[in-house]
């Protein structure tokens, strides 16, 4: 049995040769025989359509006066596969008046009389492109099935669009296939928790292997069919496929991490009944907010303040009743605020508030603002609670801590003279500005 100079390539090859006449079909088969495992014979249009509805071929020879139309054939075969090997047979007349007609890109016009030599050189090219397609088309089959495989969610991107999506990714989507995605009009924006970048999702992550920082990236995901469940936070990584212009991004879900983190950031930081700023981030705080007043000679205050007789509280009422009028106290003053300002939990029932930009009669005022927000509304079970204020602010050059013991005293002026009152620190830098 004659050896087949074939693609080289596992797969078995078929050629479909739509000819009807006698010589030209047994010059052309022979030709073909030893390079296909298949040679598929059609005399008529409609019998070369048959057989093309059964398998696509891998390559296709038609002859220009193929019974029927070999226009027609050609032309049908080029725009069902752009990249197949497609040969046109015939008279140089024949081959011409087609080519004349029909735009038929990348057809090779082979004029009888047949020139064998030529004919064998130009078979041998076309199985050649045929093994080295089905090489990169096995490729990029490992790389779906590599990317199906692997747990985390993983997308192709090309031009700025999703061309493939891996099962774990689908999953999260709540999808059955990419056709899916494709058919319902989705983009990952669909998904997204947060507003896209303004060049879209995809165009952005293609942009971030040029990222020279290698900064880390954050997205958050929610499946819009499920709005009752939190986002997912995702750490995302993005790789140039090489070749072409192929970006794969790769998505690894941190949601349990980043809470963990939060909780432990919160554990930190927080005062776990009021949640409030506990000292040690009050201290942090503080200093951030002196090196930034410094650096900007913006002003800066602290307003202190103490909860009257709240041992009173706690002998009537008991602990627990006192520990909520701790919670809803810090809730009141939260609500009073502006954005820029920080509240923390500095004893048992001293509170301080962080007031960056403000000082003088403008930390007087928001002191005075946040002293009737505890006192003027009763406490559930517990009636009307006060507290008393001290407000200092902060000298250039000066340790945060001057600026906190300045409000002390000036809190315990405000104790001496019958509580729930503002006093501002004694000394005239309150009138600095
Ligand atoms: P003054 O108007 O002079 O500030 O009187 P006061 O009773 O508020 O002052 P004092 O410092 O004598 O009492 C503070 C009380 O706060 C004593 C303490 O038991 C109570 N306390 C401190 N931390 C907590 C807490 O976390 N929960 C509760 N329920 N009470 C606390
Ligand atoms: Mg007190
Ligand atoms: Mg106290």
């Amino acid at each position: 049995m004659e050896e087949k100079r074939g693609t080289g390539h596992g797969k078995r090859t078929t050629v479909l040769l739509a000819e009807a006449e006698g010589v030209a079909c047994d010059v052309l088969a022979s030709l073909l025989g030893p390079r296909f495992d298949a040679v598929v014979m059609a005399a008529s249009l409609a019998e070369a359509r048959k057989a093309v509805a059964q398998g696509a071929p891998d390559m296709a020879v038609v002859a220009a006066r193929l019974p029927g139309g070999g226009a027609a054939l050609a032309a049908a075969l080029r725009q069902a596969c752009r990249s197949m090997p497609l040969f046109l047979t015939g008279t140089a007349e024949d081959v011409l008046s087609v080519l004349a007609t029909l735009s038929l890109p990348g057809v090779r016009a082979v004029v009888r009389p047949f020139d064998p030599t030529a004919l064998a050189e130009a078979l041998d090219d076309a199985v050649l492109e045929i093994g080295s397609r089905q090489s990169a088309e096995d490729a990029w089959e490992l790389v779906r099935h590599f990317l199906d495989e692997a747990p985390q969610p993983a997308a192709i991107l090309h031009g700025g669009r999703v061309v493939s999506i891996n099962r774990a990714f689908l999953r999260f989507m709540g999808l059955a296939s990419v056709q899916e995605f494709t058919a319902k009009g989705l983009s990952l924006e669909h998904f997204l928790a947060d507003p896209p970048p303004r060049e879209g999702l995809a165009a952005w992550a293609c942009r971030l292997p040029d990222d020279r920082l290698d900064r880390e990236h954050r997205l958050r995901l929610h499946h819009p069919g499920r709005p009752d469940q939190p986002a997912h936070v995702f750490q995302v990584a993005a790789t140039r496929l090489p070749g072409r212009d192929r970006c794969l991004l790769t998505l690894a879900d941190v949601t349990d991490l980043e809470l963990e983190r939060r909780e432990l950031l919160d554990l930190a930081n927080l005062d776990p009944l009021t949640r409030a700023m506990n000292r040690r981030k009050l201290t942090e705080v503080l200093g951030d907010e002196a090196a930034r007043a410094a650096r900007y000679r913006s002003p800066l205050s602290v307003v202190l303040l103490d909860i009257d007789r709240f041992k009173a509280i706690n002998d009537t009422h008991g602990h627990a009743v006192g520990d909520a009028v701790l919670v809803e106290l810090a809730a009141r003053l939260r609500a009073g605020l502006r954005q820029v300002d920080r509240l923390a939990r500095y004893g048992g029932e001293e509170f301080v508030v962080v007031a960056p930009g403000i000082n003088g009669q403008g930390a007087y005022d928001l002191a005075e603002r946040l002293r009737l927000a505890v006192g003027d509304k009763e406490f559930a079970g517990v009636g009307r609670v006060t507290a008393s204020f001290g407000v200092a602010g902060h000298v250039p050059g000066q340790e945060p801590e001057a600026m906190l013991r300045r409000a002390d005293e000036a809190l315990y002026r405000a104790k001496n003279g019958g509580r729930n009152k503002v006093e501002r620190e004694a000394s005239p830098q309150h009138d600095a500005r």
